[in-house]
Order: C-alpha cells, then structure tokens, then sequence
C-alpha cells in the first residue's frame, strides 16, 4: 500500500487531497499543527492523525519517528503554506511589506518543506516510488507575473510569490540531486480556501486535482517540473 504524507491537511487542499487519496486506497498520513482538528479530520477520512507543524523541528522530527515506526513513506506532499500579506478585503502592497511578514512567511511556504523533505528523506531514498509533490502557485512564475493584463500580474503582494518562487527553486535542486525520486511543483489554481478568505474562483475539488494527480506520477514521470491541471507552467 502506498503510504502518503500531506502537511496542512486539516482543512483546505490539504484535507479533499487526503479525502482523493484516502478513496485512491493510499494509507494517508494526515498532518496537522494542531492535534485536535488533525484528529477530527483523520477521523473523518479513515486518515491516520500525524501532529506536524513545519516549523518546529521538534515536531517534524517527531513525525518522521512515528511513520517510520509504522513502516515508512512513499509520497510526502508540501502543501502547508500560509499568506501573511492577506488583510481583510485587501492584500498588503510592497509599500508595506516588511521583514518581518517576509520571514514568517518563508518560514512557512520554504523552510518548512525543506525542513520536511530533510527529516523524511531517509524513509523516502527506502521507498522504491519515492514522489514528492511541492503545492506551490500560479503567483509563483515569474513569467506570469511579468506578463501585464493578467490576474498575476496585478497582485500586489510581495511575500508569498516570492515564497512559491522559492519553493519552485529548491523543487528543480531537489529533483535533480534525487533522480529516483519525482519532485514536482504544483499550481492548485485560486482556490475557495480560507488562505484567501474563501474568495476563490474554484473548489477544492478541482483545485486538489493536480495535486493528487502528481501524488500518482509513475516513475516514468516527469521530475523538476512545474504543473497545473493543463499541463507545465512557465518558470
Ligand atoms: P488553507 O485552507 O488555509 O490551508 C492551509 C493549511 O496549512 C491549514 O491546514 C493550516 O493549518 C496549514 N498550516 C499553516 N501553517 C502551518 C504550519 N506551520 N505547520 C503545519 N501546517 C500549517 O489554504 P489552502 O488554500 O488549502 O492552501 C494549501 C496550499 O495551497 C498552500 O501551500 C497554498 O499556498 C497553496 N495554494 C492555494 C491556492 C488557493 O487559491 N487557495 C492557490 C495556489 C496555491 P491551520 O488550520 O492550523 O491554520
């Protein structure tokens, strides 16, 4: 049986990817910065509860004892990721980003899937179809975002594209220091989430599409890229 772990799959992308995952007969390993609401939706699921906040190696390192004592991991999903710049009715600006948003930010949507992809690479390099699926962003793509006219181009925030550009930089070095494994990047699509205030265009149905799609690449699959439900997306 296929093993997967989600971060951040309390509620949101990370919860309908578990739910697709679940139905697709993986044993899902279902990860949460807080235990109670973990336990509440692995409960719903028939998901295992894994108390995992990616930004404390404590719990990361905790997490990997637990999986590991249970058999290991062939799929770890990147997909916790917060965005601080969001205000009611508003996206803070780059007039008033600050350091500070920067670094909690990166805390979240960068360090903490290295942070991860570190601790559980160990049970990963065991498996014999390691995949790893990084939920990155349209917002991401600086090509996108170069692009006047588009939706893209006019967000105004500064953090969390910078924090998915990140994310899609660390995906290639990743994917090709481990070419056994594949490591992808994904562009969910703007999504009826509370990350953006539920001001989404899509479900979570569709959004999580990609996501569980790339969780079932084969080994012939492709590694290092950058994808959403149509196909690759430029850098
Ligand atoms: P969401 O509903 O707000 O879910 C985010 C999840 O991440 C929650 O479970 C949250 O836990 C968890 N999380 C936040 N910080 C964490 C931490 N330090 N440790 C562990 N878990 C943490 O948002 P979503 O839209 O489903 O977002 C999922 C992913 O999709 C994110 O990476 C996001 O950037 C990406 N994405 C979303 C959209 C969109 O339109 N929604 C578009 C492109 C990409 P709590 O419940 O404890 O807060």
């Amino acid at each position: 049986m296929t093993t997967t772990l989600i971060t951040g799959a309390n509620k949101g992308l990370g919860f309908e990817t578990a739910r697709r995952l679940v139905a697709a007969g993986h044993l899902v390993y279902l990860g949460s910065r807080n235990a109670e609401r973990g336990r509440v939706a692995a409960e719903q699921l028939g998901a295992r509860a894994v108390h995992l906040d990616v930004t404390d190696d404590a719990s990361v390192r905790s997490a990997v004892e637990f999986i590991e004592a249970e058999g290991g991991l062939d799929v770890l999903i990147n997909n916790a990721g917060i965005q601080v710049e969001m205000s009611p009715g508003a996206i803070v600006g780059a007039a008033d980003v600050t350091a500070e948003m920067m670094r909690q930010t990166f805390e979240t949507n960068v360090f903490g899937p290295v942070r991860v992809l570190h601790a559980f690479l160990p049970l990963l390099q065991r498996s014999t179809a390691a995949v790893v699926v990084n939920v990155s962003s349209a917002l991401a793509s600086l090509t996108r975002r170069s692009e006047a006219g588009t939706a893209t181009h006019a967000y105004p925030g500064v953090a969390y594209p910078a924090s998915k550009t990140a994310l899609n930089a660390i995906t290639v070095q990743y994917a090709k220091a481990f070419p056994d494994m594949r490591i992808n990047a994904v562009e969910p699509g703007f999504t009826k989430t509370d990350l953006n205030g539920n001001t989404g265009a899509q479900t979570v149905e569709r959004g999580a599409e990609v996501i569980v799609c790339m969780a079932h690449i084969g080994s012939d699959g492709p590694t290092g890229g950058y994808f959403d439900a149509e196909g690759p997306l430029p850098w």
